[in-house]
């Protein structure tokens, strides 16, 4: 045995999978301009395969990211994934109604799976997201990358440590006005989880629930379509109340026809705000108490990623799990039954 300068034997220790292997499912605009180019920043995972339903896309992802052919799926034969020991985790960034097809699929290959928001389209979806994870033994988180954005974490720590005294209301909403969008653009069919509600509506959903740490009890709401030429079967705002088990009240909104972001947080010895509150950089804010929140220049997408890659390494439980966001759908779902009754107060 060879000795090291120290005096003690020059062990040779296999070399650990420092970067897990991700492969993106859904080449659209947010894996194309935010995840691939995260995954380039982060430390702890790295894209190696992709899974695309557009055969043109291929060579250009192919060269861009140096991703061997071994590496490439389609829907059909992404199954095949299980026998890839490059890819470790399958991240479905398709439309939301079909997340539970690629999760499943994922988890079933004994992969662990990365979700975008919203979680899919009904409660079932997500419970059978949830159950393949748990039956496979892999993990899997939601993309909600603002719980992993360190002003939204101040707010959070607020919340849960009463920094400022009990929470008394939550006003908080996330909307941009859709423009120039297909008309087929999944964003406006039901099925695939299109409509304000479900594609932005859960971000002030998420906001109300990880600011005040609470259980939502109830809900009512009003969802409206102003430019009935494009929301033929969606919502284009929606107007809502969440009722949590300590009584606060949560005023949401959200909306594709106005552009509104933000999170106001008012408490009984103080308040705290964030806007924008959910847009890729430049979240801050204020404190009642004069703290600045200083926007963070980091990068959204590569610090979510990196959690969430770390939490597989460490065999610790994700900061955003499965549960989260099937809360959420069952919240949406909540709101579209109240608008159905015109606003009645709806038990979840
Ligand atoms: P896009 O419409 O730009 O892309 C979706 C991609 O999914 C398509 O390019 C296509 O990729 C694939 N796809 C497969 N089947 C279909 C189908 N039937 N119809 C349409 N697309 C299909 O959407 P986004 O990238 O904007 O959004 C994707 C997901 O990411 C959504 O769940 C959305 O809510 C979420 N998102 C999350 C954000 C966040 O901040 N967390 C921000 C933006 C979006 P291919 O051609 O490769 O098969």
């Amino acid at each position: 045995m060879m000795l090291a300068a120290s005096g003690f034997p020059n062990i040779i220790i296999p070399r650990r999978k420092e970067k897990l292997g991700v492969a993106l499912v859904g080449l659209g605009n947010y894996a194309t301009n935010w995840l691939a180019p995260g995954l380039e920043k982060t430390e702890h995972c790295e894209l190696r395969g992709i899974v695309t339903g557009t055969p043109s896309k291929i060579p250009v992802w192919q060269e861009k990211y140096g991703i061997p052919d071994r590496n490439v799926y389609n829907y059909e034969n992404m199954h095949e994934v299980a026998n890839n020991d490059d890819i470790d985790i399958i991240y479905s960034v398709t439309p939301p109604g079909l997340h539970a097809r690629d999760s499943i699929a994922g988890a079933e290959a004994g992969k662990h799976v990365w979700c975008e928001k919203p979680m899919a389209p009904t409660l079932e979806e997500c419970q059978a997201i949830i159950d393949a994870a748990g039956k496979n033994g892999v993990q899997l988180t939601i993309g909600y990358r603002m719980q992993h954005e360190p002003n939204t974490q101040t707010i959070i720590n607020y919340g849960s440590e009463e920094t400022f005294g009990a929470i008394t209301e939550v006003r908080t909403a996330a909307g941009y006005r859709a423009q120039g969008l297909p008309e087929d653009d999944w964003r406006f069919s039901l099925d695939m989880g299109g409509g304000a509600l479900y594609d932005m509506g859960v971000y002030p959903i998420n906001a109300a629930r990880y600011s005040t740490g609470k259980k939502a009890l109830a809900v009512s709401g009003i969802q409206s379509v102003e430019r009935e030429e494009m929301f033929r079967e969606v919502d284009e705002t929606t107007v809502f109340d969440i009722e949590f088990n300590d009584g606060t009240i949560a005023k949401c909104k959200t909306s594709m026809g106005e552009n509104v972001n933000y999170l106001e947080v008012d408490c009984e010895e103080g308040w705290y705000y964030l806007r924008p509150a959910s847009s890729y950089s430049g979240v801050g804010g204020e404190v009642s108490d004069g703290t600045v929140l200083e926007p963070d220049p980091g990068h959204q997408q590569a610090r979510q990623m990196d959690n969430d890659a770390l939490a597989i390494k460490e065999n610790k439980p994700p900061i955003v799990p499965g549960e989260d966001g099937m809360e959420d759908i069952r919240i949406v779902k909540g709101v579209m039954e109240s608008s159905r009754r015109g606003g009645a107060r709806v038990e979840l």
